[in-house]
């Protein structure tokens, strides 16, 4: 097991990527603390998987827009656990239009979920990472904020800070052994596309060499290798995850 004994906290994960990541770390065995901003059917069904894994589990009903809400959870979770190793950074929202029509509403829904939310939760956790001198701190982010994408200057300008976030953490933090990584996933099966225009996604079709969308799990077994040991030597890179649609 890649995560054996692990306190891992993934932002989001109800449903979609963040929820295949933690069942594959729940698989891996770490236990798990997970947030959404409402509890519902999804959050309790994924309590039952992840107990039926045999792992620890706790939820958090939590905007990530809310810097105390995020000091709180983190706190929470070292009061239960002891320790926390593992955040994934992977709640995150789209509201697309192009920029001569976004609301500033749109951009400051979009700015301060995709990207302070993760500011909030890495701000809460590095003091405990640096005094127990480990921590993996993994964020999502998007090819589209690695080359701009029509129709989304909020959402590729959030995932593009994401980058620069993850670098200079890297930076920062390499010196308490924390490592801090991004994923960049294409165009991945969750509800966050379902709402995309038939147009918009069979264009991304056709820029994908893989010749279809990526699946929750694809970015999940990358996030687990970079919160494993096997990538205790890795800080400060964006990964792609996206069957070639960038290239
Ligand atoms: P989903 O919409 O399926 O899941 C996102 C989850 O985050 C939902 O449960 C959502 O709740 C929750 N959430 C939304 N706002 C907040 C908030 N303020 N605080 C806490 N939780 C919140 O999205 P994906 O699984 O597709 O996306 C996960 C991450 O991957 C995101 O950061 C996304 O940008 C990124 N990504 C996704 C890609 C894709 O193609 N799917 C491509 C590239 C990156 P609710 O549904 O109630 O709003």
């Amino acid at each position: 097991m890649l995560l054996k004994d692990k306190i891992s906290l993934i932002t989001g994960a109800n449903k979609g990527i963040g929820r295949q990541i933690v069942i594959e770390f729940a698989k891996e065995g770490s236990d798990i603390a997970f947030t959404d901003i409402k509890r519902d059917e999804n959050t309790e069904s994924l309590i039952e998987e992840v107990k039926n894994l045999g792992r620890n589990v706790i939820f958090f009903e939590a905007d990530v827009r809310d810097f105390k809400r995020a000091e709180e959870v983190v706190k929470e979770i070292v009061e239960k656990f002891g320790k926390i190793d593992i955040l994934v950074n992977n709640a995150g929202i789209n509201r697309d239009r192009v920029i001569w029509k976004m609301s500033e509403e749109e951009w400051d829904m979009v700015i301060d979920t995709d990207l302070k939310g993760a500011f909030n939760y890495i701000r809460a956790v590095v003091p405990y990472m640096r005094k127990q001198n480990y921590g993996r701190i993994i964020n999502i982010s998007s090819i589209n904020g690695l080359r701009g994408k029509f129709g989304q200057a909020n959402y590729s300008a959030a995932k593009a800070g994401l980058v620069g976030l993850t670098k200079t953490c890297a930076k920062e933090l390499g010196k308490f052994g924390i490592t801090c990584n991004a994923i960049a996933p294409g165009m991945i099966e969750t509800d966050m596309i379902k709402k995309l225009p038939r147009e918009v996604l069979d264009e991304a079709l056709k820029e994908t060499v893989l010749g279809k969308f990526g699946k929750p799990e694809d970015v999940a077994y990358l996030a687990v290798f970079l919160a494993s040991d096997k990538a205790k030597h890795i800080t400060g890179e964006i990964i792609k995850v996206d069957g070639g649609q960038y290239i």
